[in-house]
């Protein structure tokens, strides 16, 4: 690694990040389709069949051979069978004739076209009349392979599967598919006045509530977790914490203990067991924060020693970490785009740092607003439960004023 300046900017604690991860991959394992929502694939899906197999009504009406008649005159053909979605009409057609036939059904291989119900009008019970040029030959029919080729590439090997993918996999019949397996993340929180939910609070004490939103956002990454509790400030205990959680998981995301009050030796002993960088990122909030690698044999665990304060670990998280663990779960980073809002108030703002305030959004007159999600300081984690965008102010961003234009990212696109 090249040294590392005092204090990074945000953008360059991304990339040293990102550049500094270890080149492993995951096993691979099959799983049904049923369960692969969330998942990464493994492989290049190519596939096994024609979408659709055959040639396909695409509209409910008549199907007939457009080009053994002539469509430029007024026409009437004698309907001699019917076709439904699944029900082929197997028998040959003579000129002049047609079939009934339904959206989906299979179009008879003597007929190259398909004529809407609502397009024809019937002089008797057994014939159906049309005008001139209304039929062209080829109308309302999706040819063979018109949604997915035969050996075509339909996905590639790092996609994480959403609903739409586990349509297309079942649209080729895909029963099973090839994913990495689920990273495993080891997720505990430090500090001795941290006091686990069900349990009375004792005076000068508070709730940890830093590993319930990490796990949160690590489940819905589609991560295992390893949740291995409240660690004390203790050398020792932290040193045992962080070798177990090497041995168990592909990454560790610590909170707490990283800034340099007297008791907070996450430091120290993640230098200890690994090659550990201790950041100070130009940001608010934030700020403190260790990443490395815990070595134990020849295993190397990822590291992420995220800030105490409830509101600057989710913020580290969705800043740094995630997309960190997006690489390491075998698929690509995300980069959300910001989005422009009119401040509906004055924001405080120091320049020479990068700050991410909670805000909810607004229509009015048009135009995108956004206000503050009241109280911003980084313990205050109802200022992100009222929030639906996080507003980023570049570093040399001194205050704004209302009525002043400001980036934000909406909440849903960075969770
Ligand atoms: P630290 O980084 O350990 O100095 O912690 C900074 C602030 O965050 C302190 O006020 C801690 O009490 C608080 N804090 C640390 N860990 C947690 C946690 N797991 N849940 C809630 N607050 C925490
Ligand atoms: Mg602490």
């Amino acid at each position: 690694m090249t040294p590392i300046p005092d204090r990074l900017s945000v953008r360059q604690a991304q990339e040293r990040i990102l550049a500094s991860l270890p080149e492993r991959i995951l096993e691979s394992e099959k799983v049904p389709l049923s369960q692969s929502n969330g998942r990464t694939l493994a492989e290049n899906i190519v596939s096994p069949i024609d979408v659709p197999a055959f040639n396909s009504a695409a509209m409910d009406g008549f199907a007939f051979n457009a080009t053994s008649i002539d469509c430029s005159k007024d026409q009437s053909l004698k309907i001699v069978g019917h076709a439904y979605a699944g029900h082929p009409f197997t028998e040959p057609l003579s000129t002049g004739e047609c079939i009934q036939i339904m959206t989906g059904a299979v179009v008879p291989d003597d007929c190259d076209t398909v004529i809407q119900q609502e397009d024809v009008h019937f002089p008797d019970s057994s014939h159906i009349a049309f005008p001139a040029m209304a039929a062209t030959s080829g109308d309302n029919i999706r040819p063979v392979g018109e949604d997915m080729k035969k050996g075509a590439l339909m996905l590639k090997a790092g996609t994480q599967l959403k609903p739409q993918h586990l349509g297309l996999l079942a649209s080729v019949g895909m029963a099973e598919v090839p994913v990495f397996r689920r990273l495993s993340v080891a997720v505990f929180s430090t500090g001795d006045e941290l006091c686990p939910i069900g349990k009375p609070l004792e005076a000068g004490k508070i709730y940890d509530s830093n590993r319930f939103i990490l796990i949160g956002l690590l489940e819905q990454l589609g991560c295992d977790v390893v949740d291995m509790g409240i660690i004390e400030d203790s050398p020792e205990k932290l040193e045992q914490a962080l070798k177990k959680a090497a041995q168990k998981a592909d990454a560790i995301i610590t909170s707490g203990g990283v800034s340099v009050g007297a008791a907070d030796y996450t430091k120290q002993v993640m230098a200890k067991l690994g090659g550990i960088d201790f950041w100070s990122v130009r940001m608010r909030p934030g700020r403190p924060m260790a990443f490395g690698k815990i070595l134990s044999g020849n295993r190397e665990t990822v590291l992420f020693g995220l800030p105490g304060n409830p509101v600057a670990a989710m913020v580290s998280f969705l800043f740094f970490v995630k997309n960190a663990l997006l690489v390491l779960m075998g698929t690509a980073p995300q980069y959300p785009q910001p989005i422009t809002a009119i401040s509906s108030t004055d924001i405080r703002k120091k320049t020479g740092r990068t700050e991410f305030q909670r805000g909810f959004t607004h229509f009015q007159d048009g135009r995108l607003h956004v206000s503050l999600t009241g109280n911003q300081g980084s313990g205050i984690i109802q200022s992100l439960t009222d929030a639906d965008c996080i507003i980023c102010l570049p570093e040399d961003q001194g205050n704004v004023e209302t009525g002043n234009p400001v980036e934000i990212f909406l909440m849903d696109s960075l969770l």
